[in-house]
């Protein structure tokens, strides 16, 4: 009798000892593998194991020792019943011997090889996580009751790490939800979303950006001034330059990056000041949208047989002109030249419409070859064309018709062998000082050309009322 309690004093010194080892080791920030394996080191064990579960249900499984198991095998021993049986009840529980039997299927080596085990449960109802500790030996062990002790003091002192080992797993897990969040919205939005530094490198180029610039990262800051392949001018860089390091755009603008193989691109773009002070740029490339607005603009103001603007461009210019000439001061001026081809159903009848149609264009072709820059040429009806002329007087109006008249008889249009030379008359409307409205000058255009008609067609006449 004597005998055994001195053997259990001493078991309790040794143990006492150890656990006085431990304990500061079980405060550091290490691994739960790491301090599983110092546990089992510091009491001569071959198995344990931690099983946690958090609130939202997910469980965590870490074991290390000699013995090897794993996550389905200690699942099935926790909802065995003969843990069940002790229900709610119990928080340690130690088997003397043969615990491999309890815990391992027959196949398990650890099945005859695990003796002495101690399992604890930590409820949801005292602490603040849920879960399992184990402590196995392949040896038989002197006092079961000092190692329970013993075990029931270190997942005290457990506890805490693992509550913070739970938590940091928590939001760790958060983290990286978010982050993947992110990422993927980084990399698939149809949006392009760059970043550049101070020095002008390139930080972020999603996946979006790749695609539409056809540049990789890596190939852009392979560069030594990366901006410079997209805007090629060094003005439009210097802007560019202001807008993603200091003077961020929140509205989106409009800029014209060139993109790898050359082609000029129509992007929008905005700038947004992150937390952290970087710039991000998130665009959006409207080059396609922009191409067709083009064309469709082009389609309702163009006219589709000589590609000169349509009545109503034509008329639009010309009310946009008077408008300027009102604001502007006295002597801003502008002329209106009203021409129409002189026999020109003649033409049909005589050559046959497609004829008729190519005499139109050649018409037309002479004209633009003539006119000068900043001018407009409409056809506002079948033969009969607007040609507006900013800052032009009526005497060089006259000049250019006299110049047409030339043009058109050195280069007569081509019909086969033959050769078929246009004749128009028009009427020039000169507009400076006070000007009237868009139909009374064009009212005023109408009677010079019907006076040139008049007075034997194949003429130019000024119309004086309006001077
Ligand atoms: P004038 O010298 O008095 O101007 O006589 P005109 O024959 O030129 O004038 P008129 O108004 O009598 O005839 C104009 C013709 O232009 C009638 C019409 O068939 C023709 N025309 C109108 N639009 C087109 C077109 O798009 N193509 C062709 N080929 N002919 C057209
Ligand atoms: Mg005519
Ligand atoms: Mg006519």
């Amino acid at each position: 009798m004597k005998q055994a309690n001195r053997e259990n004093i001493n078991d309790s010194a040794r143990a006492l000892h150890a656990l006085a080892k431990l304990m500061p080791k079980l405060s550091s920030q290490r691994t739960l593998m790491d301090l599983l394996q110092t546990i089992n080191h510091t009491f001569g064990a071959q198995l344990s194991w931690v099983m946690m579960e958090d609130e939202a249900g997910q469980q965590q499984f870490v074991s290390t020792g000699e013995l090897t198991c794993y996550p389905t095998e200690i699942k099935a021993f926790l909802a065995s019943t003969l843990l069940q049986r002790h229900h709610q009840a119990w928080r340690v529980i130690c088997w003397k011997e043969n615990s491999g039997t309890l815990i391992f299927p027959p196949t398990h080596p650890g099945h005859t090889q695990l003796q002495c085990g101690v399992l604890y449960k930590l409820s949801p109802q005292h602490d603040p996580c849920n879960g399992y500790f184990f402590l196995g030996f392949t040896q038989p062990q002197e006092s079961i009751t000092v190692l329970k002790e013993v075990v029931v003091i270190l997942v005290e002192k457990l506890k805490d790490y693992l509550t913070g080992l739970v938590a940091r797993e928590r939001t760790a897990k958060e983290m990286q939800r978010v982050i993947t969040q992110y990422k993927t919205l980084f990399e698939r939005a149809p949006v392009l979303m760059n970043s550049f530094d101070r020095h002008s490198r390139c930080v972020l180029w999603n996946a979006e950006c790749e695609k539409v610039f056809g540049w990789t990262m890596a190939e852009i800051n392979a560069h030594s001034d990366p901006l410079a392949l997209f805007y090629p001018d060094p003005e439009v860089r210097r802007r560019v330059r202001e807008s993603v390091n200091t003077t961020p755009l929140n509205d989106m603008y409009e800029w014209h990056p060139v993109r790898r193989d050359g082609v000029q691109l129509t992007i929008l773009w905005s700038n947004i000041s992150l937390p952290d002070g970087s710039i991000l740029n998130i665009g959006l490339d409207i080059t396609a949208r922009k191409k067709a607005e083009q064309q469709l603009h082009m389609k309702a103001t163009t006219d589709d047989l000589t590609r000169c603007l349509n009545r109503f461009a034509i008329l639009q210019q010309i009310g946009a002109a008077l408008e300027a000439c009102r604001r502007e001061q006295a002597d801003s001026h502008f002329s209106v030249m009203m021409l129409d081809l002189d026999f020109f159903k003649q033409i049909n009848d005589k050559w046959g419409h497609l004829v008729g149609d190519a005499a139109l264009v050649h018409f037309c072709d002479c004209l633009r070859a003539l006119m000068p820059p900043g001018s407009a040429l409409g056809r506002v009806g079948g033969e009969e064309f607007l040609l507006l002329l900013p800052k032009t007087r009526s005497d060089a109006a006259v000049q250019l018709s006299i110049a047409l008249r030339q043009a058109l008889s050195l280069t007569p249009l081509k019909v086969g062998s033959r050769s078929l030379t246009l004749s128009f008359s028009a009427g020039v409307v000169e507009v400076c000082g006070k000007p009237r409205d868009t139909s009374s000058l064009l009212i005023s255009a109408d009677k010079a050309l019907y006076d040139a008609k008049r007075g034997g067609r194949g003429k130019t006449i000024v119309a004086v009322d309006y001077l």
